[in-house]
């Protein structure tokens, strides 16, 4: 193989261009593309970290049915036998694929393939449409497709950005930087960010409208009413490419008649609201980006189509900078979208429409294909749990932690007849339920493509062998489908292949009345599909090079061309707060994971940012529960309960509690947020309402608190908080239990000890049995006499407990001071040494005393001198929000 091959990354929709090098001394490294169109050269902390990702910890080597190992020959019979036989009993309907935004294109196509075309059943369902299926709906509306019309270049080119519901800074940190570069270089560029919660993408922005949750339909209907009612909208437009407007205006005026009413609904003051409208209708160039907060919503879709409508009445959409714009979550949702790995989609961004169906099968040549849609995720682990679905496969997904109500989820696969799990981890709570595991090949070691959230298709090239007996997902289902009988329709021999058939379906019988076209790409060869470079669709013989923007022409892909304005009215989230459940359960994503944390967690410097569950909680709110900072607090909604660490900050909303969706039983207990999540979904896309769950939160009061960190992976069974956590050749746990052990010292050994093979081990240990406080340190010394920790554990009967950071510099040290051994029972650092603080610049490890400091001494008045003083913020950035708050906090302090 090459030295350097150029891929995407595998996290999110931003699909970043990575080089991936072979070292000098046989290592990998992994870098920005400097050429790829998305991101020229800028990677995101996880980006930055993937090369951490790659080892063979947890990896599925080996297929197997029920835990035993077996040859690929017999799992791939032992699934196809599985299916066909239930499919035999109990019909098509009875057996389903659960798929993910984690897949290449390849893969997708060939699962829908098997399943629409040939299973003859639409139980083909994604992650994604946990993700942006809102969009997907919206769009559709709108336009008659799901169509993307806008590219990143526009948010350089726009004098207003509109974020909705998405932390940027966070979730696409990438496009958070391009913002960013793009205020620095355009001073008229303006920036409003409209989110109930202030978020790290708030920082320095023009203004953030913290709107009350669930009522961005009310401020985007008003805003159409005030832009109409001003003068502002565009009649040529209006009249000669869209219809439904006078609907639309009438919803619109009924529910937010004036900036005032707005206002009042929205929770905001009006001035804010008037400065928004004003500043829409002051400038030409208005991009809105959505994200989850918008898309993750019983009402999802009518909020795309309540943004959609300001961007038709005004014409801002399909010329440059302009536009309405979803930021989609996962790196391959689009692939996914396009190829119809959603239920209710066919192939090719067709429907179940019969001449779709009609033309679909011809092209397939298929036998039985599916005429309706099938059932989207929600209702399909229902079906699952009600004994309709028998067999289940699920690739490339964890919905065991994910789902809503996950807990019932677990339930439902637990008493399911046959649930396949192909994964590259073979221990996923998803994973530990499937009777037949088969392992698939992981990132490095896959051929494809993806296409990321500005249509753009790139390719992953493989750079790694595949470990053990792992194979593409492509391959394991052309093999599945062909012992099922379908030989002659599954003849991939590689990626290629699926995807010139793939971009051939896209332009059958379509001259140009399908928006999804690539059939320019039908034609690649080997070759041709190796050196594939990323480019936008539709990419046809008239377009051979891409289409960057869409709709300049006015016309949608509507049965008459023009685009529909939806009549919007709003709704309230569908479950109400009660004094039983009074707060608002808001989920969402951490900076340095990704999803249920089975990569990222690999990676100690992304573990370092956010090492514990958290929940984000308003300190007036906190003060009112006697509920502390950094304690343990038990959150419970009328679906389920679990434990995580009080996190008090002002810049939560009061009434509302953030939890990050990432913690799964892989990492820690009782720790997952899917378990509590309520199943109300959109009505028209069907994605679950993942930000809005009436909740309540208590503190938990354990009768231990503790933490250890150990060289080794450890057990902790009788502990009923339990967080693992990867460090830097360690590992750390923090813990808590309900029951302290009867004899501290005989438990510490029980757990800590290490059978050493070429040295002797020591205890150093101070006991108060009366107070609960037990600090227990192992050392070991070589032969040559050096002295190095080994372990150490600290209990305590709350969370007072020493700091972590010193410790675990000293666990990956060859071996202790005598002034640091003095130090070790107190768990602090010698006066001679600095502590360090939480981990704030993952890529250079840089924490926030120390970042503190460095502004304090050198008198630092931007993040860039920050970078160049201590590197933090000078890799991939994700961490200059926080460090602006660290500049802004230090100079306050300097100045009072
Ligand atoms: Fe990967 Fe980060 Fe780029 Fe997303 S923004 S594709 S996670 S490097």
């Amino acid at each position: 193989m090459n030295s350097t091959i150029r891929t995407t990354c595998p996290y999110c929709g931003v699909g970043c261009g990575v080089l991936a090098e072979r070292k000098p001394d046989g290592g990998l490294a992994v870098r920005g593309d400097p050429e790829h169109p998305s991101n020229f050269g800028r990677l995101c902390s996880k980006g930055a970290a993937l090369a951490d990702t790659l080892d063979l910890d947890d990896r599925l080597l080996y297929p197997d049915i029920n835990g035993e190992r077996v040859s690929w020959e017999r799992a791939l019979d032992a699934v196809a036998q599985g299916f066909a036989q239930t499919i035999r009993e109990h019909g098509p309907g009875s057996v389903a694929l659960y798929v993910s935004g984690q897949l290449l294109t390849e893969d997708y196509y060939v699962a829908n393939k098997l399943v629409k075309g040939f299973i003859g059943t639409s139980n083909i369902d994604t992650n994604s449409r946990l993700c942006m299926s809102s969009s997907v709906a919206g769009h559709k509306r709108a336009f008659g497709t799901d169509t993307v019309p806008c590219n990143y270049r526009d948010l350089e080119l726009a004098n207003l950005i509109i974020l909705v519901g998405s932390n940027t800074a966070w979730c696409h940190p990438v496009l958070y930087q391009r913002i960013q570069a793009a205020r620095q270089n355009n001073s008229a560029l303006r920036v409003v960010v409209v989110d109930p919660k202030h978020t790290e993408t708030c920082e320095g922005m023009e203004l953030h409208l913290a709107i009350a949750p669930g009522t961005d339909t009310w401020l985007f209907n008003g805003l159409l009413v005030w832009l109409n009612d001003n003068g502002h909208a565009v009649p040529a437009f209006i009249n000669d490419h869209t219809q439904g407007f006078d609907a639309a205006l009438a919803a619109a005026r009924a529910s937010s008649p004036t900036p005032e009413s707005v206002a009042r609904l929205c929770g905001v003051s009006e001035q804010d609201v008037l400065t928004f409208y004003r500043w829409f209708a002051e400038t030409e160039k208005v991009i809105t980006v959505y994200s989850q907060g918008v898309n993750q919503s019983s009402a999802g879709t009518d909020k795309v189509n309540s943004i959609i409508n300001c961007h038709l009445l005004t014409h801002r959409i399909g010329r440059a900078g302009m536009g309405p714009f979803s930021f989609t979550g996962q790196p391959n949702a689009m692939g996914g979208r396009e190829v119809g790995g959603l239920a209710n989609m066919l192939a090719a961004h067709m429907d179940f429409a019969p001449v779709d169906v009609e033309r679909v099968q011809r092209f397939w040549h298929a036998p039985t294909i599916a005429r309706e849609p099938g059932l989207k995720a929600v209702d399909m682990f229902r079906a699952v749990e009600e004994g309709k679905i028998k067999a289940i496969w699920i690739m490339a997904t964890n919905p065991a932690v994910s789902m809503p109500e996950a807990e019932r989820v677990r339930a439902a696969l637990a008493a399911c007849p046959l649930v396949v799990v192909s994964d590259c981890i073979g221990i996923t709570d998803t994973a530990k339920l499937a009777h037949i595991r088969l392992p698939a090949a992981a990132w490095g070691e896959k051929d494809g493509s993806v296409t990321n959230s500005e249509r753009r298709i790139s390719r992953q090239r493989p750079f790694l062998e595949a470990p053990g007996e792992a194979k593409p997902d492509w391959w394991i289902m052309t093999q599945v489908a062909r012992r099922m009988g379908f030989t002659d329709a599954f003849p991939y021999e590689s990626a290629r292949d699926v995807f010139v058939e793939h971009a051939a379906l896209s332009g059958f019988e379509n001259d140009g009345r399908r928006d999804f076209d690539i059939s320019g790409l039908a034609e690649l060869d080997s070759a041709g599909y190796d050196d594939l470079i990323p480019v936008q669709w539709p990419v046809t013989r008239k377009r051979p090079h891409g289409t960057e923007r869409m709709f300049g022409d006015g016309r949608f892909f509507t049965d008459n061309g023009r685009a529909r304005f939806q009549p919007i009215t709003p709704r309230a989230p569908v479950n109400a707060l009660s004094a039983e459940y009074p707060l608002v359960l808001n989920t969402g994503r951490v900076r340095d994971h990704w999803h249920t944390m089975t990569r990222t967690a690999k990676a100690a410097r992304l573990n370092s940012h956010t090492p514990e569950p958290y929940v984000e909680i308003h300190p007036q709110d906190a003060q009112a529960l006697n509920l502390a900072d950094g304690a343990l607090a038990r959150i419970e909604t009328r679906h389920g309960a679990m434990l995580a660490r009080a996190k008090l900050s002002a810049n939560a909303r009061r009434g509302m509690i953030f939890v990050p969706i990432h913690w799964s039983d892989q990492f820690a207990r009782r720790a997952c947020v899917g378990d509590l999540v309520n199943p109300p979904v959109d009505p028209f896309s069907g994605q679950p309402e993942l930000k809005h769950t009436p909740a309540r939160v208590a503190p938990y009061l354990p009768r231990w608190h503790g933490f250890v960190l150990a060289r080794r992976q450890l057990t902790f069974t009788d502990a009923t908080y339990c967080v693992s956590i990867k460090g830097s050749r360690f590992w750390r746990y923090e813990i808590a239990g309900d029951t302290p052990p009867e004899d501290w010292k005989r438990w510490a050994r029980a757990i800590v000890c290490a059978p050493q093979a070429d040295g002797r081990a020591e205890w150093l240990e101070y006991l108060d049995a009366g107070h609960g406080r037990y600090h227990g340190v192992r050392l070991f010394t070589r032969p040559n006499d050096t002295t190095a920790l080994e372990s150490c554990i600290f209990i305590a009967p709350d969370p007072q407990l020493p700091s972590r950071s010193w410790l675990a510099e000293l666990i990956v040290k060859t071996s202790v001071s005598p002034d640091e051994r003095m130090n070790l029972l107190a768990g602090s650092a010698p006066r001679s040494q600095v502590e360090t603080g939480p981990a704030v610049c993952a890529c250079f490890g840089v924490d926030a005393n120390t970042i503190r400091r460095t502004i304090r001494d050198k008198r630092l008045t931007n993040v860039e001198a920050i970078g160049q003083a201590c590197q933090a913020g000078s890799n991939c950035g994700s961490c200059k929000p926080a460090l602006k708050v660290l500049l802004d906090e230090v100079n306050v302090k300097l100045i009072a």
